[in-house]
């Protein structure tokens, strides 16, 4: 027994013995100082990959995480990776910082000349960026998904494409969310914020992975067709089309031929479905 606990029953939040005589202003030192380790410890994952811009030919760096020295501890329901020293979907973004041409940069490279045309005409005029120093916050690699996503718009990219960007997008706005810090001025609403921009983000990843499993063919932004119809089903399972759901995992149960971790997840996935409908 403290000699303040209990005092949740008159409404009161407990006092803590350690918070009577502390010093408001140390903490916030305590707590800044514990940031800037963490940033450092961020920056040593990172480096500073060179790059030419296809559309405009300057040469710049951009960051990039170290693959090799980051390790992949798990994954979440809509496969979004988690790994143990980063957050490595800050940086998946490559933005030109002349003029503006931006993507993952797994497709940085592929731009066909008619698409470089149109970065010209529609990014380029009045394009202003300044490349973060040090690591990027969420916010800033919020930033440069927007910018890529513009370009998608721009060269009307592949919907696969402008899907899958819109599903990194939203797993970094969750990856904000976790690290807001409960108590903090402004936490509910922030709160409140990423999740319906996470929202908004996976519904348009689950419209635009559907109308490309209409009129594209694997591999979808990098994935087989096993992947893109478990990502359609968990999303869908979580904007409430549980028939579009159900029957995807049905048929990904049943096909042999389906990539086995997939299969796995969708038993997982399933299973989940039915338990959600009983209760
Ligand atoms: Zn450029």
């Amino acid at each position: 027994m403290g000699l303040f606990s209990g005092m949740n029953k008159f409404g009161l939040n407990e006092i803590k013995q350690d918070e009577i005589f502390a010093n408001p202003e140390e903490k916030k030192a305590e707590e800044k100082a514990e940031e800037k380790k963490k940033e450092a410890t961020e920056l040593d994952y990172l480096i500073d990959r060179s790059y030419s811009c296809p559309v405009c030919e300057e040469e710049f760096k951009s960051k990039t995480v170290k693959s090799r020295s980051v390790r992949l501890i798990g994954s979440d329901d809509d496969l979004r990776p988690r790994y143990q020293q980063l957050d490595c979907l800050k940086y998946d973004v490559v933005v030109c910082p002349n003029c503006g041409y931006a993507s993952l940069a797994r497709t940085y490279k592929t731009i066909y000349d008619s698409q470089k045309k149109l970065v010209r005409e529609t990014i380029s005029k009045g394009f202003h960026y300044v490349e973060p120093e040090g690591v990027y916050s969420y916010d800033d690699a919020i930033e440069r998904y927007q910018i890529a996503f513009a370009n998608a718009m721009a060269i009307k990219q592949i919907d696969s494409e402008k899907a899958y960007l819109c599903l990194r997008m939203g797993w970094t706005i969750r990856g904000k969310a976790e690290t807001l810090k409960e108590g903090t001025p402004g936490y509910e609403e922030d709160l409140k914020k990423c999740k319906e921009d996470e929202n908004e983000a996976l519904k348009l990843a689950m419209d635009g992975f559907l109308a490309a499993r209409n009129k594209e063919e694997a591999p979808y932004a990098g994935m087989d067709q096993s992947t893109l119809d478990y990502l359609i089903a968990v999303l869908s399972a979580r904007f409430g089309k549980i028939d579009v759901a159900s029957k995807l995992i049905a048929a990904l149960i049943s096909n042999r031929a389906a990539n086995p971790r997939i299969r796995e997840r969708a038993r997982d996935l399933k299973d989940k479905i039915v338990a959600g409908l009983k209760s």
